[in-house]
């Protein structure tokens, strides 16, 4: 244990820079030739793949396994991006266990799954480090789409309305595009630059321009748009963050874990980094989880998820939640934040109220316990941060159909802000490239 993670309070610089170094390296370090082609050898090839429908982009998973094993990654790539042309990322975020891995027939024979997502990255790298593109886009058709944020659903959205001839421009509020993809996931699922390169490799089909600083609300509005393009796709994603409802919680040192997982995310020197000595996360999802896990990284000396549910109910896979145990981080269940605690203005603690089921709801006993802690981080869930300038809601998000049309003729959502699916890349994805093929349909008819 290095001098640093001793140092009280908040404090940047807890380790030596070849722990740093260690400690956010690639989480599944990738398959080298060899090992791609004995891997894709255990495929059976499945009729019907179970995989296959397993997966929300429904890439065809034995016949890309199938190019790989006849040693031909390039053709394995193709196959993968028709369907998906953000796999690079998902390839290594998505939660293979939960999706086309637990579905394998091998993962029910033997308990040990074809490692799908580690054989799509092994075929998709070698495609984008030889920056080969395999479509063309159709001849102009003059159309115009706007889309509203340059995460993964837009991204899939723009690529797959560009493919179809039609011109695109993307409206960013962000610096950088990619979304969560470059503010969100875990470091140590995407380094070294990736989710930029990504970007590039994405646009480079061309007829998508992104302009970044550009927030809908505050630059224009949902009626410009509406007034200046030929169709809009809504893909802002979540932008805003629950509150804790603990008294005390504008304490000093109580962070929301989304803008401390971007800031580690954007920093360009991991010991300028301040973590707090003893980190308190308060949420059961992937977000605190990431949050959690990169704070034991970042060198704190202790840090506890609390959960106000139990192991069954977080939203956190079983993988995250045995990532997280693995890098020494404890997780407490069935306790919700009730109190911070400070002294003199300083963080001392959280007291949390003790939380069980009775009749299917959640009673405090009125019992209490509390953790001392120096930083405690918010993340349990996150918002809509617009009003939907006008679109209907539904629960908090924007309210679509099966193809992603809004109440709003000629409006388009998917991804995070919209309803249906669940809250991953994956998921995002798929949404975005549906709607695109909605819009172009939308657009041959107009
Ligand atoms: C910390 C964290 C970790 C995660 N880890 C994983 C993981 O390991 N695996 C997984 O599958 N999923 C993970 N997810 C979920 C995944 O990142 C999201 O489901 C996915 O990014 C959603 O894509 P999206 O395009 O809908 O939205 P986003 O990725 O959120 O992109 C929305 C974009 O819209 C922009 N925007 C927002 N408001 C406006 C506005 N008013 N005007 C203009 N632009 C705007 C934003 O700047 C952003 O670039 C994680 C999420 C978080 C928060
Ligand atoms: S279910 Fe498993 S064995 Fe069957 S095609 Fe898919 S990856 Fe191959």
């Amino acid at each position: 244990m290095g001098e640093g993670v001793l140092k009280d309070g908040i404090a940047p610089g807890r380790l030596s820079p070849d722990q740093y170094a260690v400690n956010f390296a690639d989480l599944h370090p990738a398959l080298d030739r060899h090992e791609a082609l004995v891997e894709a050898d255990r495929c059976y090839f499945c009729f019907d793949a179970p995989c296959q429908n397993a997966c929300p982009t429904t890439i065809d998973i034995p016949l890309f396994i199938r190019e790989i094993a006849t040693d031909n990654p390039l053709g394995a790539a193709e196959t993968i991006f028709e369907q998906n042309i953000l796999v690079g990322m998902c390839a290594r975020v998505c939660p293979t266990e939960q999706l086309c891995e637990e579905a394998c027939v091998r993962e029910a024979a033997e308990g040990k799954p074809v490692k799908i997502g580690q054989l799509q990255r092994y075929a998709t790298d070698i495609a984008m480090r030889e920056e080969a593109q395999f479509f063309e886009r159709a001849a102009p058709t003059g159309k115009t789409v706007a889309i509203v944020g340059a995460g993964p659903a837009g991204l899939a959205a723009a690529h797959r309305l560009s493919l179809h001839g039609h011109e695109v421009v993307i409206f960013d509020a962000r610096e950088k595009p990619g979304g969560l993809n470059e503010y969100g996931i875990a470091s140590y699922k995407t380094p070294n630059g990736f989710a930029q390169h990504e970007v590039d490799y994405v646009t480079a089909i061309g007829g998508i321009g992104i302009e970044t600083g550009k927030r809908l609300g505050e630059h224009f509005s949902l009626a410009d748009l509406r007034a200046k393009y030929d169709a809009v796709f809504l893909g802002m994603g979540l932008g805003g963050v629950n509150a804790l409802r603990a008294e005390g919680e504008d304490a000093p040192g109580v962070d929301d874990a989304i803008n401390f997982i971007a800031e580690l995310r954007q920093a360009s020197d991991l010991a300028q980094l301040p973590v707090g000595r003893q980190v308190v996360v308060i949420g059961g999802g992937m977000t605190a989880v990431d949050a959690a896990v990169q704070s034991k990284l970042l060198g704190a000396e202790s840090v506890t998820m609390v959960y106000r549910r139990g192991k069954e109910q977080m939203n956190a896979s079983g993988f995250e939640q045995d990532l997280a145990a693995a890098r020494g981080v404890t997780i407490r269940h069935w306790l919700a934040p009730r109190r911070v605690l400070t002294l003199d203005g300083r963080l001392t603690g959280i007291e949390l109220s003790y939380m069980p089921m009775h009749d299917g709801a959640l009673r405090p006993t009125g019992e209490t316990t509390s953790i001392a802690c120096d930083q405690v981080f918010k993340a349990i869930g996150q918002t809509l941060a617009t009003d939907g300038e006008g679109v209907a809601l539904a629960g908090g998000k924007i309210e679509v159909d099966a193809e992603g049309h809004t109440s709003i003729p000629g409006v388009w959502a998917g991804g995070d802000c919209a309803t249906g699916g669940d809250d991953l890349t994956v998921t995002a994805v798929a949404e975005g490239r549906d709607a695109a093929e909605s819009i172009n349909r939308f657009l041959a008819g107009k």
